[in-house]
């Protein structure tokens, strides 16, 4: 067994040769194991799939027990989709627990013919493999049970203890989360936390990521009269609430876009010069980003015009109308409408408190309302954005390991979105390190139509994690200091 079996570009240590050899030994088994899950429509967002969720579960199951996991079992809640998990804890009391995360539950898949192959049905085109939960979550999954069975193979033992959480409603919010927290955390107990659920840098350039936004919501209506009254006979005098509505959220951003309501940003993070410099050089051509994004061709970037994209993509804050509840034009009718509500939704930066954030935004939206008109404010669920500094013992293992394992150091990123999950699990283990990577890459298309795994990309994520192992070992004091 050589090293010619893994990826290119792959710069194993001597000493983890054999691991590295066991691991590229065990793919043709992993992407069977990958197939098989993926062939299961787990998608946790409509109730009508909740037999299929259980039966991937079920499967994931088979997985870790693959792996040469422990214990491996559904972890149910009343009204939740099962978690699954297993351990292998026989490194001894001195060595380092390691928590390894990744969800089975997948997005619906949008619009079929869009697909190139059938979503459920694994294929294989020009070294990608197409289908839903490929990337997002399933091959994370088969990162961790690499991992695992290379060390198992290889030394019969793990460096680092190790406990492994398969999460099934990842994709609508996790839900039950802190009840789960509640329930079997303290079987899930440890000091560093590795989540497969990531986005990397670019295809072969890994990307390791150290802040997640947080997200809360509001719902805002607003009221002009008791009931919808004739345009004709009362219109130019009385306001209605449409346009009472519509230049209430004018006041939310300035010209360029930015958000201007007073207060609300106030307590975002600075951004320390360094970063900043960090982000710029990271910061990839915007025609790039907006051929991405499919942006319309005259239409332009919004926000601050002083910070970078990806600054205002990854930190700082957004207030986003997504829904309202108005009459469809089709049914419009010549009256001036009494009651117009609107869900807005907004994207928490680092540092923010989203307690005083989304008060701040209620006193605003009372405050602005013109013409004397009613608003009446619900705030909903809030979380806040995760951070940690890039740096410390965790971090350089993970930097080390991928450094190894791709040929290349990885970016440290920002992102936009939120993973439930990484806040309160890292406070419940006194603020344990979360390395946040993953498979995807930036053609993956996670959650849209043609998702895909590139496949050397994810044999790669794989061996990297294997050689996390042993560099969080090496570094076990400092972890515990
Ligand atoms: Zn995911």
């Amino acid at each position: 067994m050589t090293s010619t079996d893994l990826p290119t570009a792959t710069a194993v240590p001597d000493h983890l040769d054999d691991v590295a050899a066991a691991l590229a030994a065990w793919q043709p088994t992993a992407r069977h194991h990958l197939e098989e899950l993926v062939r299961i429509p787990s998608i946790s967002a409509q109730p009508d799939h909740a037999d299929e969720v259980r039966r991937s579960a079920e499967q994931v199951v088979e997985v870790l027990r693959a792996a040469g996991l422990e214990h491996v079992r559904l972890l149910e809640l009343d009204g939740a989709h099962p978690y699954v998990t297993g351990e292998w804890c026989h490194a001894g009391d001195d060595a380092p627990t390691v928590l390894l995360y990744a969800h089975h539950d997948v997005q619906p898949v949008g619009t079929p013919d869009r697909w190139g192959s059938a979503p459920f049905e694994p294929t294989e085109r020009d070294g990608r493999l197409y289908g839903r939960g490929t990337a997002d979550d399933k091959a994370g999954i088969l990162a961790h049970a690499s991992a695992i069975r290379a060390w198992l193979d290889a030394r019969g033992a793990l460096p680092v203890n190790v406990r492994v959480v398969i999460e099934g409603e990842e994709e609508i919010g996790s839900p039950n989360l802190h009840r789960f927290l509640a329930t079997y955390g303290d079987q899930l107990t440890s000091d560093v936390i590795v989540l497969t659920d990531l986005v990397n840098w670019k295809l072969g350039w890994p990307g390791l990521t150290y802040a997640l936004r947080g997200m809360a919501d509001a719902t805002v209506t607003v009221r002009t009269l008791d009931q919808p009254v004739h345009s004709g006979m009362w219109g130019g005098a009385v306001p209605d609430a449409l346009t009472a509505m519509s230049r209430l959220l004018t006041t939310l951003h300035d010209d360029d876009g930015a958000i201007a309501v007073p207060g609300f940003a106030d307590d975002v993070r600075p951004m320390p010069r360094q970063e900043r410099d960090r982000l710029e050089a990271l910061d990839t051509d915007p025609e790039q980003l907006r051929a991405e994004v499919r942006m319309r061709d005259q239409v332009r970037f919004i926000g601050d015009p002083d910070r970078s994209l990806l600054e205002r993509l990854w930190m700082q804050p957004t207030i986003t109308p997504t829904g309202m509840d108005v009459p469809p034009v089709a049914q419009a009718s010549n009256t001036l409408l009494s009651e117009v509500t609107t869900k807005l939704s907004c994207r928490l930066a680092p540092g923010q408190d989203p307690d005083r954030a989304m008060t701040t935004l209620r006193d605003h939206l009372r405050g602005a309302a013109p013409w004397g008109v009613e608003v009446e404010v619900e705030l909903g669920e809030r979380n806040r954005a995760w951070m940690m500094e890039p740096g410390g013992p965790a971090w350089d293992a993970a930097v080390t390991a991928l450094t190894a394992a791709y040929g290349r150091e990885p970016a440290a990123l920002g992102c936009g979105g939120s993973i439930p999950f990484v806040g309160p699990f890292s406070d419940a283990f006194g603020g344990a390190p979360c390395l946040l990577w993953g498979i995807e890459d930036p053609a993956s298309n996670a959650h849209g139509e043609d998702e895909s795994l590139h496949l050397d990309d994810f044999v790669r994520a794989s061996l990297g994690e294997a050689l996390l192992l042993a560099e969080v070992a090496d570094r076990a004091d400092d972890l515990r200091g």
